[in-house]
């Protein structure tokens, strides 16, 4: 038995050690991996769920590593958080998606880009960088939504406030993402100036047959409403859940049942097909 013990105690340090490892060779690699151009965009629509419309996308990053292939965000935007790297990434996907942005859309179209923003990357300069990447890729900031999570107020409330009051100020949308999750509370709705709330998919995922999320959905629905603000459920897989929030007064609607994000081309493809018809 003791022998046994000690075999396990073995394992388990060289499995730990393991992971340190592989910890340590994948920050290596991310350190180099905007500079190799590993990384690309993918794009999920955004539904209108009264019309059907394809109203805008969210971009969501790729990493293609050479040796482990696609590496999911999962798996690296937390390292690229702790290890400040995400200010650099984040800054490549702000410009890459502004600048796909210019290519798709027209003045009168309205379609919007919504980008993830990581708590680590807000500092003062940001309202500055936005406005000037508005002007060099020519897009009016009401076609662009940052979407943002509670991390990010949680830690400096008032400097939060302030900063998001001036980029607000440049016409962009503000959305608050993974809503309900973690410790964020409907009180945040009154205290942060925001335009779009985005329902967690872990109260979307089991809807159609659990009228506890169904009650929850419905109540993130009514307060949002109240305070003028635009609903997202994330998630949505299949057409119970599409028609149970168009019963409860969604507006709009993200997830596999209307597509996975896609790279670049597929999604122009289907701005193309939703202008045309
Ligand atoms: P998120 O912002 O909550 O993005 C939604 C995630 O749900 C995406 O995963 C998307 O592919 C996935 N998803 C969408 N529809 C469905 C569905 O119907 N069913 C299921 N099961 N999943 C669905 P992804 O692309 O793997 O991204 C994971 C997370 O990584 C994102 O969660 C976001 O927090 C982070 N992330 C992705 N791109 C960026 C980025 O450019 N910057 C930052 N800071 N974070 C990013
Ligand atoms: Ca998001
Ligand atoms: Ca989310
Ligand atoms: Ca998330």
């Amino acid at each position: 038995a003791k022998e046994n013990g000690r075999n396990r105690y073995e394992f388990f340090t060289s499995s730990l050690s393991r992971m340190a490892a592989e910890r340590v060779s994948l920050e290596r690699d991310l350190r180099n991996a905007l500079q190799k151009k590993q990384f690309e965009l993918f794009y999920q629509p955004q539904i209108d769920l009264k019309t059907g419309e394809l109203i805008g996308c969210e971009a969501l990053i790729r990493w293609h590593h050479p040796k482990r292939g696609r590496v999911p965000p999962d798996a690296f935007i937390p390292i690229a958080e702790e290890t400040g790297l995400i200010v650099e990434i984040g800054h490549w996907v702000l410009e890459e998606a502004l600048q796909q942005l210019s290519l798709w859309t027209t003045d009168n179209s309205s379609f919007n880009m919504a980008i993830n923003f990581s708590a680590r990357q807000f500092n003062e300069d940001v309202p500055e960088v936005m406005k000037s990447l508005l002007q060099k890729y020519q897009i009016d900031g009401k076609k662009v939504t940052l979407e943002i999570t509670e991390s990010l107020l949680i830690k400096q409330p008032d400097q939060a406030i302030n900063m998001l009051t001036k980029i607000r100020s440049l016409g962009i949308n503000i959305a608050l993402d993974d809503f309900g999750t973690g410790f964020s509370s409907l009180s945040y709705l009154k205290k942060f100036p925001l335009d779009k709330l985005k329902i967690d998919r872990s109260f979307i995922k089991e809807m159609h047959r659990n009228k506890d999320d169904i009650a929850i959905t419905k109540s993130i629905i009514a307060t949002a409403k109240h305070f003028d603000l635009t609903t997202i459920a994330e998630g949505v897989e299949n057409e119970q859940q599409v028609t149970l929030l168009q019963e409860i007064g969604c507006d709009h609607i993200q997830g596999y049942f209307y597509s996975k994000p896609v790279p670049a081309f597929d999604m122009q493809q289907k701005i193309k097909q939703n202008t045309s018809g």
